[in-house]
């Protein structure tokens, strides 16, 4: 199917108000090989949602998953007006299928959910408390996590956004993820940016807007193993602190410029030394060390370069963010 029907499909205008009554909840739930936890989720979802909130819409993002999900979803779509879903043309990656299920949703306000049920429906009334009675636009889940993540998971995620907050000007709350309620008009200014490297919750917060943080307790993974390993992870961080911060770019020009410094005090040191002194034996050692620590800097200055460099490479393609194969709409 080619991007036009995929702009056709997103209609994720809504002119309801949520002052009265009626007001439409959309969940957002990317789903990679989850054939295991769907129906629990829904069954988990319908039965807190369903007596609390007058209108609801669940759009699974099918992110090119090979097991039954696909089938699974079909089947749901077809029996429940309520169930939605888009399946992408092969796995484009958990943003990118944020990115979709926003951009698709019609809700008044857009809650994205994990469907491993580490986001529990209860916290989804807590946030829409706050939406409707605090006039809050953006209420962000804060993990309490007992025991669901590993020690060194919990601290390298730490580390990041401690490095994260003090290098870019983008503040993210840490233990903040996805699990948050957006109303209508912070996902519309979201589906007007542009980038094609979608650090969600970098975006999250760039856009602003008043927002408050609720806290709630993630409990282990439903079925199956998390989808994100350290690699996935360590360049899910690099995308982050690219996307939302020059500083690595310009810490060289000042390394340079330190350098440049202290060579120049170590040059005037040895004239002079030879000056007074005579020509000594060349010191093999610290010509030796000059060379690595310069050639060292080098390669690391300009690997920075390719990572901004790769990115900008990326944007100026501007190829979709995904490619929706096939949605319910189809069916209907
Ligand atoms: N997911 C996805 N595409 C991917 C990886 C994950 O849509 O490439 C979905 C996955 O099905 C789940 C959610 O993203 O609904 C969170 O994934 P997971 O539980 O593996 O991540 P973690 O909880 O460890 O952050
Ligand atoms: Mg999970």
């Amino acid at each position: 199917m080619s991007t036009d029907s995929n702009t056709a499909w997103n209609t994720g205008t809504s002119t309801a108000r949520h002052d009265g009554e009626h007001w439409l909840l959309s969940l957002v739930v990317p789903v990679k090989n989850e054939e295991d936890n769907i129906q629990p989720f829904l069954d988990a979802v319908l039965e807190t949602l369903t007596p609390r909130v007058p209108a609801l819409e669940i759009i699974f993002i099918d992110d090119g998953s090979t097991d039954q999900t696909l089938p699974m979803l079909r089947r749901l779509g077809t029996a429940d007006q309520r169930i939605r879903y888009l399946s992408f043309s092969r796995n484009f990656g958990k943003e990118a299928a944020m990115t979709a299920g926003l951009e698709a949703s019609r809700g008044d306000a857009v809650v994205p959910m994990d469907v491993d049920l580490q986001h529990p429906p209860e916290a989804v009334l807590e946030f829409i408390r706050h939406w409707r009675d605090g006039g809050w636009d953006m209420v962000y889940g804060v993990r309490m996590d007992a025991n669901a993540e590993t020690t060194g998971k919990k601290a390298t995620s730490s580390l990041f956004y401690r490095i994260f907050n003090r290098v870019s000007h983008t503040d993210i709350p840490p233990s903040a993820g996805d699990f948050r309620l957006l109303s209508r008009r912070v996902v519309d200014v979201l589906g007007q940016l542009p980038e094609r490297n979608r650090f969600m919750k970098g975006l999250y917060a760039w856009v602003g807007f008043r927002s408050i943080g609720v806290p709630y307790h993630q409990p282990a993974r439903l079925h199956g193993n998390s989808r994100f390993n350290y690699w996935k992870l360590w360049n899910f961080a690099l995308d982050g602190l690219v996307g939302f911060s020059s500083l690595p770019l310009r810490v060289w020009s000042y390394l340079g410029g330190g350098l440049a410094f202290c060579s120049l005090l170590f040059m005037l040191w040895i004239i002079t030394r030879t000056l007074l002194f005579g020509i000594e034996t060349p010191g093999y050692a610290s010509v030796m060390s000059a060379i690595l620590f310069f050639g060292g800097v080098q390669l690391l200055s300009i690997g920075v370069l390719g990572e901004y460099i790769a990115r900008l490479f990326i944007e100026s393609k501007q190829r979709p963010l995904y490619i929706i194969a096939e949605h319910s709409d189809d069916q209907a």
